[in-house]
């Protein structure tokens, strides 16, 4: 027997599969979709059988081992791992690997091993003329009664005895894999449905090859329609996967899902250890669990027979891989694999992205809405801070506005959450007196501080100018780079308010494992006042008794110098102003800004998603942004700058021979110019039909897979042009 074997090397001078002999003995342990190790050169490596040959003329070398007893890549993910290498430009072992758990990777996951306990069980021929004493009659007879008994059980009723039964012969061991997580059946906390809520589920069980975009306010009960959703087709027999990101994929989410579905529900993300990711990706395997539900890897979760794939808060840049390869949106995944199960995809969000809400506009989707909160009451009210005006009198970080309105919050022993927008870099200059930023007159993104030219650069297209002292606007001497951090404003708040109990969370203060949980469930049970924290505090919690939401620095993200700030601003107000008023008591909202004229922070004031929606669209089709232009990024790196740059020039000028249609902008110094003695630089395409591009990606690829002085990475609708 001859198989065709991709071995586990993400480099792409093997991306390719290598015949290997299959040893007589081996030949029944083998199918298409396990692993196995390999003589491959002076190594051993592991990689996965993908295919059986016929025969072949040459010797070949032998396996060296077959090591799964069950298939670890089952037929539509073999396939699906082809696709994305042809979409993505990636070696194919890098697209099966994304799909897997640690545990099953080469190396990484040597030590992560299967639990088992150990039960007992009558031996069916047992010597019956062995005469039982009182204790072992006993044990006899709970393991006949129960059939299989677990060993801590029998060991307290007496060890010696359960010694001498197993010298016997009479009882006989078995083991049993041992799951780390345990999910307890809980009551099915069903919510009777208002008739907007039914309206969805309907609409989306009606038909089951669809895309529906459901646009639904934050609190308008988007969780309990998919859960609902995912009941009907458990009913059919159904599975479902729902992804959420990472960061509100919070206990609460996990604890609804699993109280209402109980064991049928298998949980996968960054609170788990690699073991417990194991056990949980085990179970899905082998069909134990209906509904996944996790964070963007779950999309390649190998369930059977898919009713539903949902994705909440469908916009976050969370879902797409941008760090490594390949460069995936788990949205497109999910479309891929709903077309192989024939199933339809449910997109939610409070903030849509524009690409979604624009082929929803379009029919391409079916946009389904839920105007209007559960709990009937309006969204909270939301008050701009004008901090060119407040600047003088501000307590710290704190506008007397939202210092007052955190008093008054404690003494009416209601909570308040307070976000620190942190996703600004340090490398962007802003006015400390008025908020000015530079922004790049071609591409409206805001330039980038370079100190060793002591220059103002434009990192899409390379346009660049001189570093002023004054502010162009105000004309003070203010320029500064902007970063506060956390522990900061926490300090400034203790020492304002000494009485209030504040609970700190960001990535530093959760990152022990269950902390993250503890946090949460302290802070529902009132031990602290004030929740303050980064992005982690804006989406997916759900307290009753918070009235206060307030945003310390809306300005930040909206200085990122991406096209994209404008829009992520929005939706992160939106999200975080989302969490006030969530229950009986009235919420409202303060959001202290340099910007009070600016859309994306007047939209959110108003809750107006359309009206943002419809500017922010005029813009990106004037300055050909997505959704009328798809984008891509080919990031060409090395460590020596000027070699790279050349070669960077030599793209660009093959990509323009080749392709007529494409705006190609660059090359330009990635945000991060210089990363680990790594220079980095960027060529931006702007483009209609994604086809058009492969056959000259591939050459470019190929072209420099041996060369090991210059790294070509594609990044194909990148989130964030970094
Ligand atoms: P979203 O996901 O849109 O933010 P949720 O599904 O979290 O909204 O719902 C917001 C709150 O309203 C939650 O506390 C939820 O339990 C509650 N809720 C949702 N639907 C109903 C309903 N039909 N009846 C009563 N409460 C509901
Ligand atoms: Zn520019």
């Amino acid at each position: 027997m001859i198989v065709g074997v991709l071995v586990e090397i993400a480099n792409k001078s093997v991306d390719k599969i290598f015949d290997y002999h299959v040893p007589s003995n081996m030949e029944n342990d083998i199918k298409i979709g396990v692993r196995v190790s390999v003589p491959f050169g002076r190594m051993i490596l592991e990689g996965f059988v993908l295919e059986f040959r016929d025969s072949s003329s040459v010797e070949l070398k032998d396996i060296i081992d077959v090591v799964d007893s069950d298939i670890v890549l089952n037929q539509e993910l073999l396939e699906l791992g082809k696709t994305i290498k042809k979409k993505t430009l990636s070696p194919l072992i890098s697209c099966y690997q994304v799909m897997l758990p640690k545990a099953l990777k080469a190396k990484k996951g040597k030590d992560i091993s299967i639990k088992y306990d150990t039960y007992y069980k009558i031996n069916p021929n047992y010597d019956s003329s062995f005469s039982l004493n009182n204790t072992q009659k006993k044990i006899f007879d709970i393991v006949k009664e129960k059939e299989l008994v677990l060993r801590k059980d029998l060991l307290s009723v007496s060890a010696s005895s359960l010694q001498t039964l197993l010298k016997k012969k009479i009882l006989l061991e078995e083991k049993k894999e041992h799951y780390r997580l345990q999910y307890q059946d809980g009551p099915s906390l069903k919510k009777e449905l208002t008739a907007d809520q039914k309206a969805v589920v309907s609409s989306v069980i009606q038909s089951s090859s669809q895309t529906f975009l459901l646009y639904g306010v934050t609190g308008s009960g988007k969780t309990e329609v998919y859960m609902e959703i995912i009941d009907y087709y458990l009913s059919l027999g159904k599975n479902s996967i729902v992804l959420v990101p990472e960061i509100s994929l919070t206990p609460q989410m996990i604890e609804r899902f699993q109280k209402r579905f109980g064991n049928q529900i298998a949980a996968l993300h960054s609170g788990l250890s690699d073991g417990e990711k194991y056990d949980e990706w085990r179970r899905i395997s082998r069909g134990e669990v209906s509904i996944v539900i996790g964070a963007r890897s779950a999309i390649f979760a190998p369930l059977l027979n898919l009713g539903i794939i949902i994705l909440d808060e469908e916009h976050s840049d969370s879902y797409k891989q941008s760090d490594a390869n390949p460069r995936y949106h788990a949205r497109d995944i999910a479309m891929i694999r709903a077309k192989t199960h024939h199933c339809s995809v449910l997109l939610g969000s409070a903030t849509p992205s524009l690409e979604s809400m624009a082929r929803a506009q379009k029919g391409v989707y079916q946009l389904l809405e839920l105007v209007n909160r559960v709990n009937g009451k309006q969204l909270p009210k939301v008050t701009i801070v004008d901090m060119n005006e407040s600047f003088s009198k501000m307590k710290g970080h704190f506008s007397s506005e939202l210092f007052e309105s955190i008093q008054s919050c404690f003494q009416k022993k209601e909570q308040s959450i307070l976000l620190l927008n942190r996703r600004g870099y340090a490398s962007f200059v802003t006015c400390k007196n008025c908020g000015f930023t530079f922004k790049c007159p071609n591409c409206d993104i805001t330039l980038t501080y370079h100190k060793s030219s002591n220059t103002l650069r434009c990192h899409y297209c390379g346009y660049g100018e001189k570093v002023y002292n004054e502010c162009p606007k105000c004309h003070e001497k203010a320029f500064s780079n902007l970063g506060i951090g956390t522990q900061r404003i926490e300090e400034e708040l203790k020492e304002l308010l000494p009485n209030v109990r504040i609970l700190r969370m960001d990535y530093d203060t959760t990152s022990k494992k269950g902390k993250h949980e503890e946090m949460i469930a302290s802070f529902k049970n009132h031990e602290y006042d004030i929740l303050l924290g980064t992005q982690m505090v804006a989406k997916g919690l759900d307290f009753a008794n918070v009235t206060l939401v307030g945003v310390i620095n809306a300005d930040t993200s909206l200085n990122i110098p991406d096209f994209r700030s404008s829009e992520n601003t929005f939706s992160l107000l939106s999200q975080v102003a989302g969490r006030s008023g969530r229950s009986a008591k009235e919420g409202r909202v303060i959001i202290q800004t340099f910007n009070p004229d600016h859309y994306a922070i007047k939209y959110a004031q108003k809750h107006d998603y359309l009206s943002f929606y419809q500017q922010e669209m005029d813009i990106r089709k004037r300055l050909k942004y997505p959704p009328y232009y798809y984008l891509c990024c080919i990031r060409i790196s090395g460590k020596n700058a000027s070699f790279i740059f050349q070669e960077a020039l030599k793209i660009k000028n093959s990509l323009e021979r080749n392709l007529k249609s494409v705006i190609i902008l660059g090359p330009s110094n990635a945000l991060v110019f210089k990363m680990n003695q790594i220079y980095r630089y960027q060529i931006i395409l702007k483009f209609k039909k994604e086809d058009e591009l492969y056959p000259i990606f591939s050459k470019i690829v190929d072209h420099y897979q041996f060369n090991r002085m210059i790294r070509i990475d594609i990044d194909f609708n990148p989130t964030q042009v970094l």
